[in-house]
């Protein structure tokens, strides 16, 4: 039988070691990252079937990853709180967590919680996945708008994949060019536009209706985070 993999987001290394010890005892395969980036990427290089993710993390906080992590993927999250007023923002689930554990809590609680929220998430197996407007396929280099493939070129894929990792994000144009382009002068500012302009384009060939790159008057793009899920 596979061992579900559980990927641990927590910097001290005490309750870390603690629930790995819990979960590896409970037939689960713990792995842990110490900071919210290391997570991230691991997450996208080898997903763990549930993620248990704690909010005070040294680099970003546990809310900026996991909205991060909602970009590209549909994981069951538990979050780790250690405040009340992140319980306070967790419970109120605008951010759609599957469920928390004050701190300090009992392993063996927090162990069967992840049973439960794995059995659930197995029987609704066959119910689609949440939608979501844009899927990035890093492997092939493709982004899907409301499923249909996007034909970009290598600047488009770069400034989207970049705009779509962090919805509602306002990145400036030299932040862009540094991100998605491989030299930099000032003087291409322009380039950030047109290859924007072309973007826009090929989504409106998509939906019409919508504008999901907005302009930021003076500071730079961002992706909207009001995009409907399906069209
Ligand atoms: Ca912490």
């Amino acid at each position: 039988m596979i061992k579900p993999a559980i990927l641990i987001v927590e910097d001290e290394p005490g309750i870390a070691d603690t629930l790995q010890y819990a979960l590896r005892t409970d037939g689960f395969e713990p792995h842990w990252a110490a900071t919210g980036e290391a997570a991230l990427q691991r997450q996208r290089e080898a997903p763990a079937a549930l993620v248990i993710l704690d909010v005070g993390l040294p680099d970003l906080s546990g809310f900026e990853v996991f909205k991060r992590l909602r970009a590209f993927s549909d994981v069951p999250v538990v979050f780790l709180t250690a405040r009340a007023d992140e319980i306070d923002r967790v419970v109120g689930l605008e951010l759609g967590a599957d469920d928390y554990v004050a701190k300090p809590f009992s392993p063996r609680e927090l162990v069967a919680r992840v049973r439960t929220i794995l059995r659930r998430a197995a029987r609704a197996g066959a119910a689609p996945v949440p939608a979501r407007p844009f899927q990035v396929d890093e492997g092939r280099r493709q982004i899907r708008f409301y499923g249909q493939p996007l034909e970009l070129s290598r600047y488009e894929y770069g400034l989207l994949k970049t705009l779509v990792e962090r919805p509602g994000h306002v990145y400036s144009r030299d932040v862009l060019l540094d991100k998605v382009w491989d030299t930099h002068s000032d003087s291409l500012d322009r380039t950030v536009d047109a290859h924007v302009k072309t973007l826009r384009a090929k989504l409106k060939v998509v939906a019409p209706g919508l504008e999901p790159i907005r302009t930021h008057r003076g500071s730079g793009y961002a992706l909207a985070e009001d995009l409907p899920g399906t069209l």
